[in-house]
């Protein structure tokens, strides 16, 4: 249930709601908007009298959320939520990409393409210093080393970072050497995993699990915000499906989909969604005609060499044009590109 609090409502109204509902065993998630303040009721809503509610002082009205997500359902909160770090605000009218390799190599290579996308205005680097890979024989990402080897390209950069964590263990000791946490399709249900980085209280980006229905993304992404942690990205990053032609199937429609759903950005990643490094540009764009927030795109300076997703990886020089493209289709689509 959620109880739509009056414009204007007291704080003492507001806290009185809150304290009935702790009092009847359920917890009290609060949404405070320009104008008024939602409240989340989670629980075990059967021990709950819509009735009584909708009497105390300062509520104008209370409803039922039909969907099992509750706190990522924009019934309870009607606004685009914004998620910031380093300076970097998404969710907002700016179109924000995030850019780099699929896998922390070496110093080197870090360096490199970190002033490179720098260079072209990229504002945010990825790689990941521990890779999920499908082989216990392929390269497994340089750990702790890998890190500190983005810690240090964000300081002389200034470019803010995200990398992947797989173990709740490492969930605190990975957000001192960057900026959000991704929590990558293999691990979108690993419940632990989302409990840490929901506790931890950073930022965070969601990818959607390769056999994975919306709704189970937007549950994954409840599990975080349960922690009064709404500092969520969802990303689409495509699909299992019986095409073989493309790695995945990125599943343009779960954009506007998921926007109109949920309050949280939405970033797509077509280098995992196609696979195919000539099919990045066009699905990029298809992206932001369908209402994303952000793109997450491969970068590498050197895509024969790269020791993991190579073929799906833009050359710095690509990435160059296709945001010199994508810059009047954000003005086209009344937006920015950050
Ligand atoms: C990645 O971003 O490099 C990655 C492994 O992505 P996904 O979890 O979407 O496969
Ligand atoms: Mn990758």
């Amino acid at each position: 249930m959620i109880i739509v609090m009056k414009a204007g409502a007291s704080k003492a109204q507001i806290d009185t709601v809150v304290t009935q509902i702790r009092t009847l065993g359920c917890q009290a998630h609060l949404s405070q908007g320009t104008e008024r303040t939602i409240i989340g009721v989670i629980g075990d809503e059967r021990q709950l009298n819509p009735d009584s509610f909708q009497m105390m002082e300062g509520v104008e009205k209370t409803l039922r959320v039909l969907s099992r997500f509750k706190l990522a359902s924009r019934d309870f909160h009607p606004e685009d939520t914004l998620v910031k770090f380093n300076g970097v605000t998404v969710g907002s009218k700016d179109i924000v990409v995030m850019a780099g390799p699929c896998a922390v190599e070496s110093r080197e290579q870090m360096h490199e393409v970190g002033w490179a996308l720098k260079e072209i205005g990229i504002k945010v680097l990825r790689g990941g210093a521990y890779k999920p890979r499908t082989s216990p024989y392929s390269f497994q990402g340089l750990g702790r080393d890998g890190l500190e080897i983005l810690a240090e390209v964000r300081e002389e950069t200034g470019l803010a970072v995200v990398t992947e964590v797989m173990d709740p263990k490492d969930v605190e000791m990975v957000s001192e050497h960057v900026d959000v946490l991704q929590v990558g399709a293999r691990n979108m249900q690993n419940y632990a995993l989302l409990h840490a980085v929901g506790e931890l209280g950073r930022p965070v980006l969601l990818k959607r699990g390769m056999m994975s229905t919306i709704e189970e993304l937007l549950m994954s992404a409840e599990y975080i915000l349960s922690h009064d942690n709404n500092q969520v990205m969802i990303c689409e990053r495509g699909i299992r499906t019986f095409e073989t032609y493309t790695r995945n199937t990125l599943d343009i429609n779960a954009v506007p989909a998921l926007k109109q759903l949920s309050h949280l950005p939405v970033i797509v990643d077509p280098s995992h969604g196609t696979g195919r490094w000539e099919l990045v540009s066009p699905i990029s764009k298809a992206a932001l005609a369908a209402g994303a927030d952000g793109l997450i795109l491969e970068v590498h300076p050197h895509p024969a060499q790269a020791l993991s997703d190579g073929a799906q990886s833009l050359k710095p020089e690509t990435l160059d044009k296709l945001m010199r493209e994508l810059k009047p289709l954000s003005q086209a689509l009344g937006r920015d590109l950050l």
